[in-house]
């Protein structure tokens, strides 16, 4: 980590908590907000508390159900591998499908949080980051008298094969900006090829991305039910797709599904404990592949820690 002078004294305001360019205050939660669901995987109810943070802290879920609460860093060297889901652990003690919750962080530009929950698995809602967005603007968004870390992407940087990869380069005119490719043409033509791209900001995340929901096809739907897996889910609650396009569902946005792509690369980059200043650039990637850059990235780069010209 290298520590230097940041370009300008405070005093910070909201602006400076949004890109495009330079750094960005650091912010939290102005009070606790609260989502109550189910897991999408074991239908367990669970309360996920969105509580204030101090500055540098970074995301900490609290597993408060158990008899000793125990902290977990959202950071990507806690993450452990499980099927379609960003899961981290500590201490042989999980939180599971942690990506549309910090997804709802990481886009609102939210730096600092404690995340108290009462089970393993966060809530599913309707699949997608809106459930949390909401809350956290209810109770407001308040910016923080430091600057937040950051990364910035000086060397591309690429990870995966021919067939799915992701990539970041460096971002010229110092915007953060996710692009993906989705082809789904070999198995599902109602979803077909879909791309899209956008800059980050708060307003873009709100805007385009925190509402696209989480998809899948009508015989994986079929497969995990028949593992007694997310049996309390409608379709309703989820994009099932068969050959006619979403079952019992209507789409927000014609390409919903690669929009919801984003949403997950946004969540699953908060594991990179920094700001991202790059453009990340990815083709049929997920989750695993996501974790695997950050790795790469935050051994090739090296995290500014900026300081404010008097200190
Ligand atoms: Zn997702």
């Amino acid at each position: 980590m290298s520590t230097v002078a940041g370009p300008t004294e405070g005093p910070y305001s909201v602006q400076d908590a949004q890109p495009p360019s330079g750094p960005r205050c650091q912010a939290t939660v102005a009070n606790v907000a609260i989502v109550e669901g189910f897991g999408y995987w074991s239908g367990k109810d669970v309360r996920v508390e969105f509580h204030p943070a101090e500055k540098d802290t970074g995301y900490i879920f609290v597993r408060e159900d158990l008899k000793r609460p125990l902290h977990i860093p959202a950071n990507v060297n806690f993450r452990v591998e499980m099927p379609r889901r960003t899961t981290l652990a500590r201490d042989g003690v999980q939180v599971e499908m942690v990506e549309h919750v910090l997804a709802a962080l990481n886009g609102l530009g939210i730096t600092n949080c404690e995340i108290r929950v009462n089970q393993s698995e966060m809530p599913g809602c309707d699949g997608s980051s809106k459930a949390f967005v909401d809350a956290i603007d209810k109770v407001g968004i308040c910016p923080q008298d430091a600057w937040e870390p950051r990364l910035i992407v000086r060397e591309p940087i690429r990870v995966g094969d021919d067939d799915q990869w992701i990539e970041v380069q460096p971002s010229l005119d110092g915007v953060t900006s996710f692009r993906y490719r989705l082809d789904y043409t070999q198995s599902s033509l109602a979803i077909g090829r879909q791309t899209v791209e956008f800059p980050i900001s708060p307003d873009v995340f709100r805007n385009e991305i925190a509402c696209c929901r989480t998809f899948m096809l009508q015989q994986e739907a079929e497969w995990l039910l028949s593992q007694g897996l997310g049996t309390r889910v409608k379709p309703t609650d989820v994009l099932v797709f068969d050959d006619e396009g979403p079952k019992e569902n209507t789409l927000l946005f014609h390409d919903e599904c690669a929009r919801h792509k984003v949403l997950d690369m946004v969540g699953d980059f908060a594991l990179a404990g920094c700001f991202l200043v790059g453009k990340v650039v990815a083709h049929r990637s997920g989750h695993r592949l996501n974790a695997e850059l950050i790795r790469e990235l935050l051994k090739e780069e090296e995290i500014e820690i900026l300081c404010r010209k008097t200190a």
